[in-house]
Parts: structure tokens; sequence; C-alpha cells
């Protein structure tokens, strides 16, 4: 089970194990009040050119394995939300991508979210792309996610 949490990845690549993470007050999913320190997991995020080690916690009544993920990111992708946003916004407006991501990555993204558009918003959906994709986040719905 993923727990966003607010940090900052520079201090979690500089500090790596060291990092002081916040431990979970109660286990997310059976509310146990504690939760022990369990391992490190590797991710990867764009602007590293190595792993970050986001700590996990393992809760000893129902063995819940609780990881923290900077919110700043979806879960299982690397470019941050503000990023993806933006690339989006720039391609949707001007009609062309921004150079500095890679070109089939920020395709992916628009395809995604206009797939989830389509399956998901109703046909009266007039807001626009970029609206569609502050909903999904705002109903915690990863916007380019390629699960619908
Ligand atoms: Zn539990």
């Amino acid at each position: 089970m993923i727990v966003f949490v607010s940090v900052i990845l520079k201090e979690i690549f500089e500090q790596g194990r060291k990092y002081v993470w916040e431990r979970p007050a109660t286990c997310v999913k059976c509310n146990h009040h504690k939760v022990w320190s369990h391992e490190f997991v590797q991710r990867l995020f764009d602007g590293f050119d190595t792993f970050l080690l986001l700590k996990s916690y393992r809760c000893p009544n129902c063995g819940c394995v609780i990881t923290l993920r900077p919110d700043s990111h979806f879960t299982r992708i690397q470019t941050s939300k503000e990023t993806i946003r933006s690339r989006l916004s720039c391609r949707l407006q001007t009609g062309r991508w921004p150079p500095d991501t890679p070109f089939p990555r920020q395709r992916h993204w628009l395809k995604n979210l206009r797939r989830r558009i389509k399956a998901l918003l109703t046909e009266a959906w007039s807001h626009g792309e970029i609206a569609a994709f502050d909903h999904f986040i705002s109903i915690g719905q990863t916007p380019v996610s390629s699960s619908i």
C-alpha cells in the first residue's frame, strides 16, 4: 500500500538511508496503533541518475506493507505531476511538444489522458483536457495512467 507524503527528493537523494521519514501513526489498512520499520525500496525519478531509497513500514497486526512515496509524483511514474501537467499544457496550447522531455513519453501521457476522458467522463465534459487532468487528480486517480 502506498502512502503519499510531502518530501523533497533532493534530500532523500543526498541523505539516502539516513533520511528521516515520518512513520505512519497507524496502519492504513487495519488502523493498528503501531507499524514497524521494514525495508527500503529503490525507485527512479526524473532528474536523478540513480535510484532513490523510499522507506517502507510493516504492520505487525495485518502484515500490510506501507511504502512512502513523494506526493509530487503519481504511482509508477518517474516524472513529477507538475512537469507532466506543464508539458501537456504546452502541447495543447501551442500544438508542439516541449523539447526537454522525450516525445514518446509525452505522447503516451496525452494518449492515456484522452483514453481516460473518453472512458470515464461524460460526453458533456467540456472543460478541456487540462481540467480533466486536474479532475482525475482531485478524485485520487492518475490522469495519465494506462489502466482505466
Ligand atoms: Zn495493519
